[in-house]
Formats: C-alpha cells, structure tokens, sequence
C-alpha cells in the first residue's frame, strides 16, 4: 500500500502538537484529518471531536490509522476501540499502564489484523542505532545512566504524571531506559531501586536504580531526577571490557566514542517514527516493545519507598 495514510491524533496535547503534527505534515505518506481531546481545540483546519468514540463514529470511513497520544491510564481503552474499528494504532510512550494491556493490545490488533506500534521516540535518535552497533558482542564493563531534568520545564502544569500509574519521574527515566534495552547487548534485570516520593505525591520525583546483567562484570546504575534547574543533562555512558566508552548525550541526539563524535546521519525522532509507520503499515506488520515499560515495572516491584518533600506546581495556578 502507498496510498496516503489518514490519521487522527487523539489526545492532542503538548507532545501531539510540538511533535506529532510536524512530523505527520513532513511526511507524504500521511494527511492530518482529525484530531480528539476531551477539551480544548484541535488542530487548525480539520475537524476535532471531544472523544474517540464520537471520532470513530463520525470518520470511520474517512480514517486509515490513528496516533494515541494521551496520557498512558486512559490508553488501552481507546487503543482497543481504535484496533476494533480496523484503524491502524501508533501508540506515544509508555504504551500502557501495565505489561497486560499492552500483550492484550498486540493480541487484539494480530487478530484484527492492524498494525500496533509501541513508539520510544528515544530510540530513533541515530546515535542510538550506531550505539547499539558499537557494543554488538561486547561485554559491558560498566554504565552509567544520569537523566535530569526540570519537572516544571516538560511537565508544565500536568497533574497526571503524579496520580498512582502516572510514572513520576519514569516519564522521562522511560526513555533512558528504552535506550538502554535498546543498545545494551544482553540482557537487563533490576538489582534494587531507591524510589523518592514527594510526601504529597503518589509518583516519584527521582529514583535509583542498579541493575545487573549477564554480559556484564561491573556497576550498571541509573540516576532520574526531576528536581534539576537550568537545562537537561540526558546521558548515558557505556564501558566495554575491552576499553572503549560509549557516550550517548542530549537524550541520545549525540555521540562519541573514546572522546571522539561519531555523527551518524537520520530525519530525527518523530519523522523517524512515521518512516517507520508507513513501513510497518505497508508491510502488514506490527512492531510491539515492551522492554522499558517491564524494566520500569520491574523497578516499582523491587523498589524501595522513601518520602522526599512535598512537590507544589505554580502552573497549575
Ligand atoms: P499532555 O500535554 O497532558 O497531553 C495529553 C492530552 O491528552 C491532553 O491534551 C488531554 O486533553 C488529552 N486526553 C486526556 N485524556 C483523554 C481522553 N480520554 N480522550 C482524549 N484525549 C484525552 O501530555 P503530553 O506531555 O503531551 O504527554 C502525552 C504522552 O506523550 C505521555 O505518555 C508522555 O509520556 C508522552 N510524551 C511526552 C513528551 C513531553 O515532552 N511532554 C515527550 C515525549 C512523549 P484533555 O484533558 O482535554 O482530554
């Protein structure tokens, strides 16, 4: 099929619009038709509906795929609706509230048959890609995961992120952890984990995590914290046995090897994402990872609970 793909987003929020929209109106392969979100507008020009279910029942005929980019709690019940209404689903990180939903989503959507894509828009950075190559075959001597950010930056005002399944700081310590799954080479498992709520919160502002795996001799840590002003430091840093460091910085956008840029060429994350779309929709095939959300579950199993002080947003007003 290389017919033009009409997508809707739903849930037309701070993501759908900074990147989503851009990168459907960048690629020819896809046309903006509509879009949903409880309230709100939508985008300019197509038309906007106040709920999935009134977007389904007024465009399914006119729809071939949506893009799901709501908060994750409400995500399975609008991606079930989507994948029964024979629509074509890309689904925003993290792909669901826990590991079930989502293996019940990829069954549903084999059934139907649609593609389901599960996006970690973290991993399309190219450096990622060229980092996975790097530490093909390697055993790991050490990582070091440091992902800070300001809470209050990226989250401006949103509430869901701290109700019980709103990930906390795992928002973005997720996309560390999707990188990690996705240039580590073997397999990761959770040592133990120091969790940091905010005493008014049900999801935590940092966390720290070991992890252990068998391909490697030494520490492998991980640090998220929300509490950092004045700029991202997003890095991850990667010591083989046999002496090289692999440093992923910027979230992934660069990298460098002994010191040394390594500038592997790529359209960037989210027209990466709809490459892959079409690809994936093209080829009658669904593309279903798992891995970051089940090391972040994994994380909260094992995790140790400490009360940190309380967080106040002066966005929310
Ligand atoms: P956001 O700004 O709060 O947007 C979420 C949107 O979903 C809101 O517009 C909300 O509007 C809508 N929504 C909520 N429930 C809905 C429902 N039942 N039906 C239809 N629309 C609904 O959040 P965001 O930052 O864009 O994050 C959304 C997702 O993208 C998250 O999973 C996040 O991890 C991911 N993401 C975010 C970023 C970032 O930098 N912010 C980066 C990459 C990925 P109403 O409340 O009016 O319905």
């Amino acid at each position: 099929m290389s017919e033009r793909i009409r997508i809707a987003i739903i849930g037309f929020g701070k993501i759908a619009q900074d990147q989503h929209v851009p990168s459907i109106a960048g690629n020819p392969r896809f046309e903006l038709v509509a879009t949903a979100n409880r309230t709100g507008e939508g985008a300019d020009g197509v038309p906007h509906f106040t709920s999935d279910e009134a977007l389904l029942a007024a465009m399914a005929d006119k729809l071939d795929a949506v893009a799901i980019c709501t908060p994750p709690s409400v995500r399975f019940d609008i991606a079930s609706r989507c994948i029964a209404a024979g629509l074509q689903t890309l689904l925003e990180k993290p792909p669901g509230d826990t590991l079930s939903e989502v293996e019940e989503l990829a069954r549903l959507a084999a059934e139907k048959p649609v593609t389901l894509f599960t996006t970690w828009h973290a991993q399309y950075n190219p450096g990622v890609t060229a980092a996975a190559g790097l530490l093909a075959g390697k055993r790991i001597a050490a990582m070091k995961i440091y992902w800070h950010e300001d809470v209050r930056k990226w989250h401006p005002g949103q509430q869901w992120i701290w109700e019980a399944g709103g990930f906390g700081v795992f928002d973005p310590g997720i996309n560390a952890l999707s990188i990690a799954t996705r240039i580590f080479p073997g397999a990761l498992f959770v040592r133990e984990a120091i969790l940091s709520f905010p005493e008014n919160r049900q999801a935590p502002i940092a966390a720290r995590l070991a992890f252990h795996s068998p391909v490697a001799e030494g520490p492998l840590d991980a640090d998220f914290d929300w509490r950092h002003e004045g700029g991202e430091a997003w890095t991850i840093e990667v010591r083989t046995a046999d002496g090289d460091i692999i440093l992923l910085s910027e979230g992934g956008a660069k990298l460098s090897r002994n010191g040394e840029s390594v500038a592997p060429a790529g359209p960037g994350e989210y027209p990466a994402i709809y490459q892959v779309f079409a690809e994936l929709v093209d080829g009658h095939q669904s593309h279903v990872d798992v891995a970051p959300l089940r090391l972040t579950a994994d994380a909260f199993l094992a995790g140790k609970r400490e009360l940190v002080e309380p967080f106040e947003d002066p966005a929310r007003g």
